[in-house]
Order: C-alpha cells, then sequence, then structure tokens
C-alpha cells in the first residue's frame, strides 16, 4: 500500500473534521494571508465543500457512489467509504496544496 493511501486511512477523515487539511478552512483559523475561498467561487473552502460539492471536482465525484453511500459519515467512517476518498483524492488531487 503507497504511504500516502496509509496516511489517508489513518488520518484524513480526522484532520478533515477538524478542518486541519490544506484548504480554506485551514487558513482561515492558522495561515490568514491565505484566501479561504475555494477557486471556483465559494466563500469557505471545507472538506465537504471539495468532496461533495465543488465545480472543480465533478469529473471526480462519482467514485464517491451516490445517495446514501455517498454521505461525509459513510466516507469518513467506514472501509469502504475511505477507500472511495483515496480513490477521489489520488484522482482529483483535490488535497494537495499547489492545487487549491
Ligand atoms: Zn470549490
Amino acid at each position: 500500500m503507497p504511504q500516502w493511501q496509509l496516511y489517508v486511512i489513518q488520518n484524513f477523515p480526522t484532520q478533515c473534521q477538524k478542518g486541519h487539511v490544506h484548504i480554506g478552512e485551514y487558513y482561515k483559523k492558522f495561515i490568514l494571508t491565505e484566501s479561504m475561498g475555494c477557486s471556483c467561487g465559494t466563500t469557505t473552502q471545507t472538506c465537504k465543500h471539495v468532496i461533495k460539492h465543488c465545480k472543480k471536482y465533478t469529473r471526480h465525484q462519482h467514485v464517491l457512489g451516490h445517495g446514501r453511500h455517498a454521505q461525509i459519515g459513510r466516507l469518513m467512517g467506514t472501509v469502504k467509504g475511505i477507500w472511495k476518498l483515496c480513490t477521489f483524492i489520488k484522482r482529483s488531487k483535490a488535497f494537495d496544496k499547489d492545487d487549491n
């Protein structure tokens, strides 16, 4: 298993819930010189926004599933959900600092 996938499985759900990933929500709390908005135009970039709603990642969001299977709680709280998130993150590069 690649190191980044192990990292995601172990840390991402908690970090996302605390807002500790390289997104606007984090910058709003800790790095005030960085923009808290999303480049799609949304005023505050949150994990939920990136994963579920951001127009920039529409072409990758299908890997997360649909309906109740794509609920944030399932994506971050079940093994299947976390694997889907790993796939989404890998393909979209949504949480790479330089992509935001
Ligand atoms: Zn966005």
